[in-house]
């Protein structure tokens, strides 16, 4: 069987554990950090990286699926070095995490130019290292599939189908981007089984939820913690009601934290919380809180195995 990535070295897929999939050690914007690097002290988002990834460790999880791309700030030997201090397996991705924004030498160059570099980290190596990428990343987001993310998707579609990597894809279900982001990649030949739609579960329309699982890919109900997209007692519903339909196997839970994110000031952040906006955002919510409420709800030990063990194992092995 065909190994797995990881940014300690390819994985036996036996050898995964339980998955998280969609957790990140840092997120930051790659410009500014790069422009301004006094704005961010680099030892404390590394404690803070170290941090979430003992967090995921001290609950059993083996594996993290580490979706930072393009504009996420991306730094595998920052990944490396959290992965060799605690030993948690960290796999990587290529891609570009975009709502619109190309810069010029993308947007003058082709789908295939885009998809080129995709592989280069697939097939060589990420940032000059010997660290592979398991699967692809692209995103959309409340603009919808515009010119640009599209223009992304159908490279990721096309590095995909070259390589035989999954695609994980960022979607925003409150402007139903899910189905047009599945058509496009479908549309370039790649396999259902190997697209993820992440962040459908923030939405609870079962009908939407519904038509995404018809086409085949497997959904992403990965952002437990952020209250204000959709609180966790929705969350839980959704999820609950969908293993009583039977779509345990298509399923991945997640928190998509950050062990750091550049996003809001210290205060805003501070007020995040204060206001319950965001809650125990953190690789260990799952296990801590979410998993006895689902217990509670009716969700078997199968079915946890399934989602966390099984479905990221057979998604994550390329083709
Ligand atoms: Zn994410």
């Amino acid at each position: 069987m065909a190994s797995i990535e990881s940014v300690t070295g390819p994985l036996d897929p036996e050898d995964l554990g339980t998955v998280l999939i969609h957790e990140h050690l840092r997120f930051r914007d790659n410009a500014t950090a790069d422009e301004f690097p006094h704005l961010y002290d680099d030892d404390a988002l590394y404690a803070a990286g170290v941090e979430a990834a003992n967090k995921a460790l001290r609950v059993g999880v083996k594996t993290i699926g580490e979706p930072t791309a393009m504009f996420g700030g991306r730094d595998v030997r920052f990944m490396q070095a959290v992965a060799q201090e605690t030993g948690l397996q960290v796999v990587p991705c290529t891609g570009i995490y975009t709502y619109d924004y190309l810069p010029l030498n993308w947007q003058t160059r082709s789908e295939d130019d885009l998809a080129e570099a995709f592989v280069h980290d697939i097939e060589q190596g990420i940032q000059g290292t010997d660290v592979k990428a398991a699967f692809l990343k692209c995103a959309a987001d409340e603009a919808g599939v515009t010119i640009n993310v599209e223009k992304v998707h159908r490279a990721c579609a096309r590095a995909s189908v070259r390589t035989g990597k999954p695609i994980m894809a960022h979607s925003h279900p409150g402007s139903a981007t899910g189905p047009r982001q599945v058509e496009i990649l479908v549309g370039e030949g790649v396999d259902p089984e190997q697209i993820q739609i992440a962040h459908t579960g923030d939405t609870d329309d079962l009908d939407y939820i519904e038509d995404l699982l018809q086409t085949g890919v497997y959904i992403g109900l990965d952002r437990y913690g952020i209250e204000m997209y959709l609180p966790t007692e929705r969350r839980n519903a959704t999820v609950l009601a969908l293993l009583e339909r039977g779509h345990a196997n298509k399923m991945h839970l997640s928190m998509d934290s950050c062990g750091s994110i550049d996003w809001f000031s210290e205060q805003a952040t501070t007020a995040l919380i204060e206001q319950g906006a965001v809650r125990d955002w953190d690789p260990a919510l799952l296990h801590d809180q979410v998993v006895p409420q689902l217990k509670e709800g009716g969700m078997t030990d199968e079915q946890l195995d399934t989602m966390l063990v099984q479905n990221t194992r057979r998604w994550l092995t390329p083709l």
